[in-house]
């Protein structure tokens, strides 16, 4: 018996469709156009590409699309500017500021920079904090990814064992946040926790640590839905995620590949978030 691979590709497709659909709606109904910035600084190859697909999907979807590039040199002020006048003009919905940002820059003075409801990323503390409470906001982009990979396969958290391995403020806190409001009984685990006794006991595993391979397959318990929100390039090139994934097939009843799984549908999300943002 081999688990159901959940194609992240696809449902991220479906996403982008209903958010097209509802930007069309938008600009007949109100005549309002959704708009994303994007603001990268420097030459990270990573950002560059994560930049490129998120311009893509936004002109995709019907959204006017800024990508605002500074180089590497950049100062604080020159970039703070940019970040203001996003924030003050009303065709830009949202602002994203791709981080990493070369290290003579401080990051929290640009993220502050934008207000709450322009945060598509969902990951200012008030926004993290209004998940955290259960109040409307837009949500960090990858975990409500995977909640929305979750409703694709009909898996209902109520009541079951989610165990999110990874604290991070992007990934696992609001992961666990995310899985508390839909009723799972959540366990989170850190580099301090027994992880694998948690993961054995899970119904749900959402693997969020940045070590390849970390989550054994064998640890996994039969029937148990297993997401990789990993992303761990080897010495190969090849993308790894944070689970075993041959050996986790044998025993889970679905699991997300990678690449293809999770990745695709925090993109996605942007897109979803930004919509709402517009008032869509
Ligand atoms: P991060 O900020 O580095 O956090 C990693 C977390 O894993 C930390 O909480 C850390 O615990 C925990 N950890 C480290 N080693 C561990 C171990 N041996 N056992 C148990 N826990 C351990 O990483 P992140 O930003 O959350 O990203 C995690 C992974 O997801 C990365 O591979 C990243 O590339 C990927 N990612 C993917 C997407 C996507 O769109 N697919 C988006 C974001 C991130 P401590 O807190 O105790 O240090």
């Amino acid at each position: 018996m081999g688990a159901q691979v959940i194609d992240g590709k696809a449902v991220a497709a479906k996403v982008r469709a209903s958010v097209k659909d509802a930007v069309a709606k938008l600009k007949q109904t109100r005549g309002i156009v959704p708009g994303l910035a994007v603001v990268r600084v420097g030459d990270d190859p990573a950002s560059k590409v994560y930049v490129g697909a998120k311009r893509k999907a936004a002109e995709e979807v019907g959204f006017n699309a800024w990508e605002c590039i500074f180089e590497e040199k950049a100062t604080q002020e020159e970039v703070l500017a940019k970040v203001r006048a996003l924030d003050a003009d009303p065709a830009v919905h949202g602002i994203l500021v791709q981080l990493p940002l070369p290290k003579h820059l401080d990051a929290d003075e640009l993220l502050f920079a934008i207000s709450p409801g322009k945060d598509v990323d969902g990951l200012l503390p008030i926004n993290s904090g209004r998940l955290m409470q259960g109040r409307p906001g837009p949500r960090a982009c990858t975990p409500f990814g995977v909640m929305r990979l979750l409703e694709e396969i009909h898996f209902a958290p109520r009541g079951k064992k989610a165990v999110v391995v990874g604290r991070s403020n992007i990934v696992g806190k609001p992961m666990a946040m995310m899985l508390l409001q839909a009723d799972a009984t959540v366990t989170m685990c850190h580099s301090k926790s027994n992880v694998r006794a948690e993961v054995e006991q899970a119904d749900l595993v959402v693997a969020a640590v940045g070590v390849a391979e970390l989550v054994k397959g064998a640890w996994v318990k039969p029937g148990a839905v297993v997401i990789d929100v990993g992303m761990n390039r080897g010495p190969d090139g090849k993308l790894k995620g944070d689970v075993e994934f041959q050996a986790a097939c044998e025993r889970a009843s679905f699991i997300t590949p990678v690449p293809g799984g999770v990745g695709p549908m925090t993109v996605a999300m942007l897109m979803q978030n930004t919509l709402l943002a517009a008032g869509g």
